[in-house]
């Protein structure tokens, strides 16, 4: 890691995290357990101060000297702050030059000294990552659009007071907008959508020469997945008092678990189509309820449509209509909901982006910000053509191309596929990119299912799987089953996170590995292809068995027993060959079968049809 490295960071509301730039692109801090994500929440405790998860966990012992969503309380003064005083717990007092403090236990703390164990804490958490034993002490700081300058001046500070030079302050949307490489359009029109935990806000940005004007920003500092979860809260209490009785209670434990048991079905609502809720009540009772996303979605429905309703203010406010957006991208956790993708995209007419994971894209865009600042290239990787082959994983492990190397962006491919297996109701794509012919040997970049086929035989389903490779370089993978019109799709950033090197290295491989990956995937489709044939046997034995003599019999069972043996081995030749001799084997079977048929169709007409 460089001596010139500078952290980028999200200081959210709800969650902070920071990104740093590396030769390979921008990576996110994690822990030794993968998380990213530390809550923006500080605890003070017996003289102790603990920031993240842990002070999270302990919010309910501890309210009053329990801080979070300091970030609401940066540069504003009390009177700003009449409508956030009640919902707050802890005690927020006026400070000197009328801005606020926060009085925890006994001592007055500004919002500054507070954002500043978050930061620290971030920034010591990254140094640990880094491994260098060196102080990190620069850093790039997000902050929403609509923040004005006390509240910019507020967030610098914060950062100065935990030792770090604030290089640049950036606005989240833009951040966002640079993760996705968006910087690199002529002149384009983007708008940002950014539904949190308890904000939301939308931005309409202008870039034009690599510069990032922001024409109008809206949104509502109280409007949140939060407020998806309050719908559940209410509707299980409802149902709960219903059943026990209007005068049941709610004690904190119970009210913390049904808060807890909303926000995770919601969570699960936004993959599974249905999610069950068990909310042990005492005294041996027990509430069950399976909740539909339809019916989440009919009380999501006015939240979001409150959030479009911003989004044409911010178009409005720009000059601008929908027709005139030419991306969209989608910020926060919120976004994960499908009602918040579908309304958004209905609105602007276009597809939004949600490849790079929504709650880490703001840190990843501010470490392209950190990486510019320090002079460290950037993955300048060509993206009129795209510079490695896009496809999925086949039957077998093999790979199905649907777009080629250097094909020039923007482009489409589309190509049908079925199922194997009788009544088969799902169909797993995995999205591979790279040169060589097995699976095993690309680099994944996703994976999606396609449920709710309905039973079919073997190879009836007809699964169409459309790649579109946008002019960005972002990659959409729809599936759908034409017979039942079942669809599902993912989007993939497939130059994320690749250098130059890495893709030539991916090239030559393919050429050094070319005729022994050709013969793996030839066999992959032999035994495929035995396979069905050994099916279509087994199927006509049934039916159609008798037929054969004792003789016909042997041979067949003979062919048989030595295509599955060759279908084991590694010779492509020798389980051709025995395909071969299987097929003629069975041709009594088949001929036999044909005959019945055409009698069957001849017997139901009359001479004079046939
Ligand atoms: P953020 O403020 O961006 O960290 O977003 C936090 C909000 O996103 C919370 O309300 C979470 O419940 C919500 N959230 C996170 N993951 C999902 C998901 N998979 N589906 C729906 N909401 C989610």
């Amino acid at each position: 890691m460089s001596d010139n490295l500078i952290l980028g960071i999200d200081l959210g509301t709800t969650n902070s995290l920071a990104a740093v730039m590396t030769s390979g692109g921008p990576e996110i801090i994690r822990d030794d357990r993968g998380a990213s994500l530390v809550p923006s929440v500080i605890a003070f405790s017996e003289g102790k101060v603990t920031v993240g998860q842990e002070a999270r966990d302990h919010a309910v012992e501890n309210p009053t000297a329990t801080v979070y969503s300091v970030k609401r309380l940066m540069g504003k003064s009390v009177e700003d702050l009449t409508n956030e005083m009640d919902v707050l717990p802890y005690d927020i007092v006026p400070g000197r030059h009328d801005t606020v403090c926060v009085n925890v236990q006994g001592r007055r703390m500004t919002p500054q000294e507070l954002s500043a164990i978050i930061l620290r804490d971030i920034k010591t958490r990254a140094e640990v990552v880094c491994g260098s034993g060196k102080e990190i002490s620069r850093a790039v700081i997000t902050v929403p659009a609509y923040f004005d300058d006390s509240q910019r001046q507020a967030t610098r500070d914060a950062g100065r007071i935990a030792g770090l030079e604030v290089c640049r302050i950036i606005n989240e949307p833009t951040a966002a907008a640079l993760a996705y490489g968006l910087d690199r359009n002529e002149d384009a029109c983007i708008a940002v959508y950014d539904l949190g935990g308890g904000t939301f806000d939308v931005s309409i940005l202008r870039v034009s020469g690599g510069v990032f004007e922001v024409l109008s920003t809206q949104g509502d500092t109280q409007l949140g997945g939060d407020d998806l979860d309050r719908e559940l809260i209410n509707l299980l209490t409802d149902e709960i008092r219903s059943e026990f009785g209007e005068e049941l209670t709610f004690p904190p434990a119970t009210r913390q678990a049904l808060r807890t048991f909303a926000e995770a079905t919601k969570i699960r609502l936004s993959t599974e189509l249905d999610a069950t809720v068990e909310v042990a009540l005492g005294g041996g009772r027990v509430f069950r309820r399976t909740i539909t996303r339809d019916e989440f979605e009919s009380l999501a429905t006015r939240w979001v449509d409150h959030t479009i309703e911003h989004c044409a203010r911010a178009l409005r406010d720009a000059g601008l209509g929908p027709q005139d957006i030419d991306q969209v991208v989608m910020v926060g956790g919120s976004t994960r909901v499908p009602l918040v993708c579908s309304k958004t995209k209905e609105f602007f007419g276009r597809e939004p982006y949600t490849a790079v994971n929504p709650d880490e894209i703001v840190a990843l865009g501010a470490a392209v910000q950190a990486g510019i600042l320090a002079g460290i290239k950037r993955d300048t990787l060509l993206l009129d053509v795209t510079p490695l082959s896009l496809g999925i994983e086949t039957l077998g492990g093999a790979v199905g191309k649907l777009i080629m190397r250097n094909s020039t962006v923007p482009c489409q491919a589309s190509e049908t596929f079925s199922t194997y297996v009788d009544g088969q109701t799902s169909v797993d794509i995995h999205v591979l990119q790279g040169e060589r012919e097995l699976a095993k040997d690309c680099r994944s970049l996703g994976k999606f299912q396609l449920t709710g086929i309905p039973p079919m035989p073997a190879g009836a389903p007809r699964v169409q799987v459309t790649f579109l490779l946008d002019a960005n370089g972002i990659l959409g993978v729809s599936a759908r089953e034409l017979r039942s019109g079942k669809a599902a799709s993912v989007q993939i950033t497939p130059a994320h996170g690749l250098t130059r090197d890495e893709v030539d290295s991916m090239v030559n491989e393919s050429y050094a590995h070319a005729m022994e990956d050709l013969n793996a995937h030839r066999l992959i489709d032999l035994r495929n292809e035995s396979e069905r044939i050994l099916k279509a046997i087994e199927k006509s034995l049934e039916t159609a068995g008798d037929v054969l003599t004792p003789g016909q019999r042997q041979a067949l069972d003979a062919a048989v027993g030595d295509l599955k043996a060759k279908r084991e081995g590694e010779d492509c030749d020798a389980v051709y060959e025995a395909m071969g001799v299987a097929n003629d084997a069975a041709m009594p079977l088949t001929e036999a079968q044909m005959d019945s048929v055409l009698s069957k169709t001849i017997k139901g007409r009359k001479m004079d049809d046939v």
